[in-house]
């Protein structure tokens, strides 16, 4: 394609700001392919694509740097992206201009093994880097499921399955290199684990979804591998039954390593591919970790007895790798398995977290209203820290399906807040979850995140339209 044949998004000096590029990182690593505009236009949310100007693949630090002192200097907005699995609008560029690929900042710099930590790029995907950490006997613990990259976890604080052990990534975050909007450099945090030293800057950029800095560069706790699983499936009566066990089992002091509830229909949706034949109820997954298979057996015995006080309908449990393997393979497929189950439908899916104590009560609402709505989909968690996700699917002419999805997501995220808990448990705000940021915050604390924003970002270059764009 010829320059003078492009038409900007923004309004900009295409041509000028093209050939700058090129001066940072070189002729092959700046695109205005419609291909990859394309690639970086849209996450995995329904949220509607947008084209991105221009895609720049930066590999150092440097380049990033003088990347957003140029953007900033001209007033062009610079999206970072990860690997653009967000669930939530978070990497749209919504305002055109650059998009910041980190593919190739993909490097482990560090494995301070003897310290559980390791440092990273933020191009890293956290599945690749966990198979180099096994051979250390470490792992990185927040796990999405999906192959996401750790600039883009620590920028949405993304959890998952072993959070309700391990934390979000949030409390694994000990130290970030970040650049500023104006392009200059700073490093937040320490490598020592006790930090009290000033205000907490390395927090401040976790989950701020690149609106407040570029991450470039990140120390992270690790976790030993274990060595001894169990493997619980149980199924119950009702799904406010499971969310009972759920608190049962937080409450009695046992620390499963992740407890997943899934309701009826997400286990018609898991036997609808080949290789499973669960009993189609609500279900909990559960993972139990320790030193032995002996405390493990214990382990389980106490969680069969909740789970027999509670009218379990079947329990399953297994010890050892494959049993645990199995369940999570059947777990991290479900998105996509749920995908070929709706077949062409559009989709909206939930995501909110309460206490514990409130779950239950949660996931009777969500039942409720998905029956009142006459809603189709599913109702899944990572239970175990109070987080409810709903994947609702309609067909996507069906304006009246589509506006019962949307009502239900108000719904929830009316019941979260008034239960004690947020209108996001991991997800992010990204496009779809700014109208609840007053109702959850409060005008004080919004104006003050304003004010941050201003105050690190005062041309509004980094991810433009997010999080607080009203
Ligand atoms: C099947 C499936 C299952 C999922 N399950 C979960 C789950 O269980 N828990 C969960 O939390 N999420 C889940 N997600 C959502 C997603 O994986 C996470 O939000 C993840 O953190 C996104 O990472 P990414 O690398 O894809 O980032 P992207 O989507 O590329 O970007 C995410 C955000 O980070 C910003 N960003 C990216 N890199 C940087 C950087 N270097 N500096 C500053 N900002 C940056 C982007 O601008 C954007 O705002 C799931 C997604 C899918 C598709």
């Amino acid at each position: 394609m010829l320059l003078t044949e492009l038409t900007s998004i923004t309004g900009i000096d295409l041509e000028t700001t093209f050939r700058a590029l090129q001066v940072i990182v070189g002729p092959e690593r700046v695109s205005i392919t419609q291909a990859d505009r394309l690639q970086h236009a849209c996450d995995q949310s329904s949220h509607a694509e947008h084209l991105p100007d221009l895609v720049v693949w930066p590999q150092t630090t440097t380049e990033v740097s003088a990347i957003l002192a140029y953007a900033n200097t001209v007033r062009l907005p610079v999206t970072a992206w990860g690997a653009g699995t967000s669930l939530e609008g978070n990497p749209v560029p919504v305002q055109g201009g650059i998009v910041l690929d980190f593919q190739r900042m993909n490097q482990i710099l560090a494995v301070h093994a003897a310290d559980f930590q390791v440092t990273v790029q933020p191009g890293m995907l956290y599945k690749d880097m966990n198979k180099t950490l096994a051979r250390h006997g470490l792992f990185f613990a927040p796990d999405p499921g999906a192959n996401a990259s750790i600039g883009g976890m620590v920028a949405n604080n993304a959890a998952g399955i072993r959070t309700v052990k391990h934390g979000a990534t949030r409390d694994n975050v000990l130290a970030l290199e970040v650049v500023l909007a104006n392009g200059e450099v700073l490093r937040t945090g320490a490598r020592s684990v006790k930090q009290s030293a000033g205000y907490d800057l390395t927090h401040l950029f976790v989950g701020s979804e690149g609106t407040l800095g570029i991450v470039t560069e990140a120390t992270l706790k690790l976790a030993p591998l274990p060595e001894h699983f169990s493997a619980v499936i149980a199924a119950f009566p009702t799904v406010e039954i499971a969310a009972e066990v759920v608190f049962a089992i937080i409450g009695s002091g046992l620390e499963p390593t992740a407890l997943e509830l899934l309701d009826s229909q997400a286990l018609t949706v898991l036997n609808s591919e080949a290789d499973f034949d669960l009993t189609v109820a609500p279900t909990l997954f559960m993972e139990f970790s320790g030193a032995s298979e002996a405390s493990l057996a214990e382990e389980l015995v106490l969680v069969e007895a909740i789970c027999r006080e509670h009218d379990v309908q079947s329990f399953q449990a297994g010890i050892g790798r494959e049993a645990r393997n199995r369940l999570w393979q059947a777990r991290h497929r479900f998105f996509e398995t749920s995908q070929r189950y709706y077949r062409g439908y559009a989709y909206l899916l939930t995501d909110v977290a309460v206490p514990i104590s409130q779950f239950p009560a949660l996931v009777a609402a969500a039942n409720q209203i998905m029956a009142r709505l006459n809603c189709q989909g599913t109702i899944i968690g990572h239970a175990g820290d109070g987080n409810l996700h709903t994947a609702i699917f309609f067909p996507p002419g069906d304006d009246e399906a589509r506006a019962h999805a949307a009502q239900v997501n108000d719904h929830l995220v009316e019941r979260a807040l008034a239960l004690g808990g947020t209108c996001t448990g991991e997800h992010g705000v990204g496009l779809g979850k700014q109208k609840y940021m007053l109702a959850e915050h409060g005008p004080v604390a919004l104006n003050l995140m304003r004010q941050l924003k201003a105050t690190l970002d005062p041309n509004g270059i980094l991810n433009p339209g997010k999080v607080l764009a009203w």
